[in-house]
């Protein structure tokens, strides 16, 4: 302390501090998007989409500016936010002969041998309910009720799988826990019925812990939006899904906020994957970033992020920390006061910290950017080093760097101007780092593999 009066100032601020730690057991809720992009929202200066409800959270919350997916693709990505895993470790990354998710013709899924959020918080006697897009593997032993979850109602992968883009699939099936109740169900209505399911979920469990995880279908292409929206947004029909999408979520806070448990929920928002650039323009914008859903480049990975916790989370807080979805199950185990596994290898670290305001040092965090069960490349700090490159959904085989290139991704984000020239040993450093991982990594049999598209 430099002076009597700071010191003096200390004692009051320690009960204040003291009150702002978390209660026990917080429900948590994620609200997953698909294939929305960096640039997507108002709060991330998308200029004609409208998202008061993500802003005002936001605004009483935590914007996340450099936020990480397990992967660029929609099912590595989940079974990474799921277990805290890189997808690699589960057999959910693909291989050299496979697609690149699961396809209504696969076989396989998140083998039962991995621990999700849900299984770790069910050992705490939580409530757990998957609303919406599931995409883990939809054979009757890979659903959401033996993945931890009680409850299940949505669509067991993309609302693109099904004729006329898969013309051997059946029509869309939306389950409600192991029943398929509607083939095909309207799409225009599906926001507002995940909505209903999700406010229904949290009533229904107001005075225990619970665990909410809500995977919306979109704005995944084909693109939706109810009556209420269709047509109202200045970017088109995408924006009315993402205008639908952040009702939605203004409804779950409203819900959560009625029942008086906001200083007990942990709300994160977040997306899968960067925006399907290949889809026009009924796909997304990943801002200032190169690339998106698909590529390793930064708009492929780093998606937009809010987390709000009133009374835990201060307001209007930007965190520019580097963070992963991987990082929300060591995080949410922690504050759940459940078990980490030990048995295996966590990939994500416990960021509460973070959203605590507490100054934790990340400045050389790492992030790997797989492609399918390859490194790519690998962000450490402030550096990012790419191995391969090769632009998303592009028939151009992938090329291959010797060195490496190398971009400062806090001085240029949109990854413009290859530094490796100047920068040898942070080369040699990261080139380190990649052998001394993947000597680590155990190869298993890859899920994606198993069966047909
Ligand atoms: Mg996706």
């Amino acid at each position: 302390m430099k002076n009597n009066k700071l010191w003096l100032a200390s004692l009051f601020w320690v009960p204040v501090l003291a009150q702002a730690q978390p209660q026990d057991k917080p429900n948590i809720i994620i609200i997953f998007a698909d294939d929305l992009g960096y640039g997507d929202l108002s709060c991330y200066a998308h200029p004609t989409i409208y998202t008061p409800n993500l802003d005002q959270m936001a605004h009483e919350g935590m914007r996340f500016t450099q936020f990480y997916n397990a992967a660029c693709v929609c099912t590595p990505s989940r079974a990474g936010l799921l277990t805290g895993r890189l997808p690699i470790r589960s057999g959910m990354a693909g291989s050299e002969s496979s697609g690149n998710v699961i396809y209504p013709g696969s076989t396989g899924g998140l083998p039962l041998s991995e621990i999700t959020i849900a299984e770790a918080l069910k050992d705490v006697d939580y409530q757990t309910a998957i609303i919406g897009k599931w995409h883990l593997g939809h054979l009757p032993q890979y659903l959401p009720l033996n993945q931890g979850f009680d409850y299940f109602f949505g669509i067991p992968y993309s609302n693109d799988m099904a004729p006329p883009l898969y013309k051997n699939a059946p029509e869309l099936p939306l389950f409600e826990n192991e029943n398929v109740i509607e083939s095909g169900p309207d799409q225009h209505l599906l926001t507002k019925r995940y909505t209903e399911k999700a406010i229904n979920f949290i009533e229904k469990n107001s005075d225990q812990p619970f665990f909410l995880y809500y995977a919306s279908n979109f704005p995944h292409t084909p693109l939706f939006a109810s009556n209420d929206f269709s047509g109202k947004s200045k970017r088109g029909l995408y924006g009315d899904v993402v205008e639908e999408l952040d009702w939605s979520v203004g409804e779950v806070l409203k819900t959560v906020k009625k029942l008086g448990l906001s200083e007990k929920t942990l709300v994160i928002f977040t997306s899968d994957n960067g925006p399907w650039l290949l889809r026009g323009e009924n796909g997304g914008s990943a801002g200032l970033l190169r690339d998106g859903k698909g590529s390793t480049c930064e708009g492929g990975f780093r998606v937009p992020a809010i987390a709000w916790w009133p009374g835990t989370i201060k307001s209007d807080q930007t965190s520019a920390d580097i963070i992963s979805t991987m990082d929300l199950f060591p995080t949410i185990v922690k504050l759940a006061a459940a078990s980490l596994p030990e048995d295996r290898i966590i990939d994500g670290k416990d960021i509460s910290p973070v959203l605590f305001g507490e100054k934790i040092e990340m400045d050389n965090k790492v992030v790997f950017y797989y492609f399918k069960n390859e490194i790519y490349a690998i962000r450490k700090g402030p550096w990012k080093a790419h191995f391969i490159t090769k632009p998303s959904y592009s028939k151009i085989p992938p090329e291959v760097h010797t060195p490496p290139l190398l971009y400062n991704i806090e001085h240029d984000p949109s990854e413009k101007y290859d530094v490796s020239e100047n920068y040898p040993d942070i080369i040699k450093d990261i080139i380190d780092l990649k052998e001394k991982h993947e000597a680590g990594i155990t190869l298993v049999e890859s899920q994606l593999d198993k069966g047909g598209r």
